[in-house]
């Protein structure tokens, strides 16, 4: 059955809080219970020894007798709480005298002092029916001289079990208020920690609906809630980019396609109506436009490159300084056809564990990108160096550069900027994303500075070890 998250977590605490009241107390309960019970016992056993002792001092001073006025005299002494009644036998068996004392009074009945007192039926019936019995012996020089039977209240009338009678009662308020006050701090505790979490959800919902940019303030206090909070806009900020990106890169693709498709196909019509002559410039410029969509098409083929770039790579020994130096090669007509100086600085023979295919086309995607951007009359320049635990290859152009705001985001995939929009040489903004998932898979990094309108470095680190 599914419970809303504020649900759980109060059943949560009120049971917790329950078995808390309930075990703790009830142990504490028992605990003062045992100790008073010894306590009360150990105190009556003395007492009835007391009275005992007593009974043997009034037998022994009145010369070896059962004095019934000292008895009388004596009785005050002879009962205490919750001593009630009191039978004093002679060895045989005969009744010698009797006392008891009112439950509530302390009353006593001496012997033959019974006939004037209500108090002996009061305390047998209403109030202690089941009374606890203690037989003693009453000595003097060593002899048995009568027999003495203590009847006494049970446990819960004594005064310890009163007062544990009294505490109890008490501790069974105090909880019920404290349980009241516990689930009221429950529904405000429960109420705290889920009311981000439903609004988190809430805006993870919308997100996933498409509604990516929330324009509200949601903060918590709690740490992990907050970077909860911050994930989830990120989320939202990330896709609604990613989301943004494919439009235009959709756009982009569908204008550039159509573009030499309409030049073909009125050339085409031209040539079939006989409206031109197919001539060798006019057939050229067809074919041009084909190469064009061809280009584009490689391109688009370029996105699954992004998705392989990082799998199945083939480590061997590689000596990059070679690498580049035949990338580099393969780039200088290019280079010489628009004008751009294409300069080197090559350590020589630096060798490295790395998929050389892959490398080579991460190399390639910043040169064409350095000849794209730079203007006849410029300068790129390709170094390969050691440093530290690392290789560094940079590509440095003195082109366009790229301003601020886009250098954060150029190594996303189908990203470009209006610039490179704007010339026709563009591509779809997936190179840097390609160069970007190799070097991270071979464990480097890639970066890139840059300054608008004085050119860029694009620096590759590529662990040695
Ligand atoms: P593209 O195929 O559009 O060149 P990339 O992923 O290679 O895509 O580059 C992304 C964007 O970064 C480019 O569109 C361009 O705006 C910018 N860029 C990349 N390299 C350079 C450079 N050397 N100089 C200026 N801008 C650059």
């Amino acid at each position: 059955m599914k419970r809303s998250l504020r649900t759980q977590m109060l059943v949560q605490y009120v049971v917790i809080v329950i078995i808390c009241m309930l075990v703790i107390p009830t142990g504490i309960s028992k605990l003062l219970d045992r100790q008073f019970r010894l306590f009360a016992s150990d105190r009556l056993r003395d007492d009835q020894q007391e009275a005992v002792r007593v009974l043997e001092e009034i037998y022994s001073s009145s010369g070896g007798n059962w004095n019934k006025e000292m008895l009388t005299e004596f009785r005050g002494d002879i009962l205490r709480w919750p001593m009630v009644h009191a039978v004093l036998y002679d060895p045989d068996g005969i009744l010698i005298a009797e006392f008891s004392r009112s439950m509530r009074h302390g009353a006593m009945r001496g012997p033959g002092s019974g006939k004037d007192s209500n108090e002996i039926p009061g305390f047998m019936r209403p109030i202690a029916p089941e009374l606890v019995m203690n037989d003693f012996s009453v000595s003097s020089g060593g002899k048995v001289v009568g027999k003495v039977r203590f009847h006494c209240l049970p446990f819960r009338e004594s005064r310890e079990g009163m007062f544990l009678k009294k505490f109890n009662s008490h501790m069974v308020y105090a909880i019920a208020f404290m349980l009241v006050v516990a689930v009221i701090i429950s529904f405000v505790m429960a109420d705290v920690i889920s009311r981000p979490i439903l609004n988190v959800s809430k805006r993870a919902s919308l997100i996933s609906r498409g509604k990516y940019r929330v324009q509200d303030d949601l903060r918590s206090d709690i740490t992990e809630l907050q970077l909860l909070i911050d994930s989830i806009n990120r989320l939202g900020f990330g896709l609604e980019e990613q989301e943004e990106l494919r439009k235009r890169l959709m756009s982009d693709i569908a204008h550039e396609l159509r573009n030499p498709l309409t030049i073909i196909k009125s050339h085409l019509e031209a040539f079939e109506d006989g409206v031109w002559e197919p001539t060798k410039e006019r057939v050229k410029l067809t074919v041009d436009e084909i190469d064009r969509l061809s280009r584009m098409i490689s391109e688009i083929e370029k996105l699954t490159s992004i998705e392989n770039a990082g799998k199945g790579l083939v480590l061997e020994s590689v000596n990059l300084s070679k690498e580049i130096e035949r990338v580099a090669m393969t780039f200088d007509p290019l280079f010489r056809a628009k004008s751009v100086e294409l300069k080197r600085e090559i350590e020589k023979d630096v060798m490295l564990a790395a998929d050389g295919d892959k490398i080579r086309q991460a190399v390639e995607n910043l040169l064409s990108n350095a000849l794209r951007y730079t203007d006849s009359g410029g300068r790129t320049t390709i170094y390969l160096e050691k440093a530290g635990g690392d290789v560094h290859i940079k590509v440095r152009d003195t082109g366009i550069g790229i301003s601020d705001r886009d250098l954060p985001y150029i190594f996303e995939r189908f990203y470009r900027t209006d610039k490179s929009r704007a010339r026709s040489s563009g591509g779809l903004g997936i190179g840097l994303a390609i160069t970007k998932a190799v070097v991270e898979a071979h464990g480097g990094s890639v970066t890139a500075e840059s300054r608008e309108g004085e050119g860029s470095i694009f620096i590759i680190r590529l662990p040695l070890a």
